[in-house]
């Protein structure tokens, strides 16, 4: 196990990079080849101290973002062709890493509540949060207009908090398409159902994969990220 303290600037390229590797050759079937591609990032673990706006923290203003169903966050992450909207850096839903860690529960720990020292930092690099635009208390709506792609650690950034745990922004490659793994994510499900444990309850993948199938096939979403 290797403990993780800080995200380096470079840490959520590298994670994508790697974990896209790894994903693809689930989504093969071959857990012997996946497992060597973990590798460099495999056993790590968050120990920083960054928390989940789901436990609020006193002078913070509340977070909504959770109100925000799970079928619009999917619709709003694929109109952001699966990048975060502050640092450009590719970004993976949490329902992906899960399914990577139902394959790989030691080497890629996932913790619902990302409880320090039982999540793989990965989660904090990576997965997106829907943020909203203008805040709800503000008037701003639920509806995906008003809604932008985040990594829960930019999210974080954009308040006072843990200011110091969080990298330098560096902005990402926008021209590489981008898809958040989400054409290998039945794959991988389906590699989780032979080898490994499950997180989540029944239909929690299915759901979601159903959402981005939807949010694909809308017209006003681009094919395989951006053009
Ligand atoms: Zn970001």
């Amino acid at each position: 196990m290797t403990e993780v303290l800080e995200l380096s600037a470079t840490a959520t390229e590298r994670y994508a990079t790697v974990l896209a590797g790894v994903a693809s050759r689930l989504a093969d079937r071959d857990f012997i080849a996946a497992e060597a591609q973990l590798q460099p990032i495999a056993g790590e673990r968050w120990v920083g101290s960054l928390r989940l706006y789901a436990s609020p923290v006193a002078g913070v203003p509340k977070r909504l973002g959770r109100s925000v169903a799970d079928r619009v966050k999917a619709e709003v992450f694929a109109k952001d062709s699966f990048r975060c909207t502050y640092c450009g850096g590719r970004a993976v839903p949490r329902c992906v890493l899960v399914a990577i860690s139902d394959v790989f529960p030691e080497l890629f720990s996932y913790h619902p509540n990302f409880a320090r020292g039982k999540i793989h930092p990965a989660f904090w690099a990576l997965a997106p949060e829907a943020d909203h635009v203008i805040a709800h208390s503000s008037g701003g709506t639920n509806e995906p207009s008003n809604l932008t792609t985040l990594h829960t650690t930019c999210n974080t950034r954009k308040s006072s908090t843990a200011r110091s745990a969080l990298p330098p922004v560096v902005i990402g490659n926008h021209d590489a398409a981008w898809d958040g793994l989400t054409a290998v994510y039945p794959g991988v499900v389906a590699a989780g159902e032979e080898h490994g444990v499950r997180h989540s309850s029944l239909g929690y993948h299915a759901r979601w994969m159903k959402y981005f199938s939807d949010a694909a096939s809308r017209p006003d979403v681009p094919v395989g990220g951006l053009p």
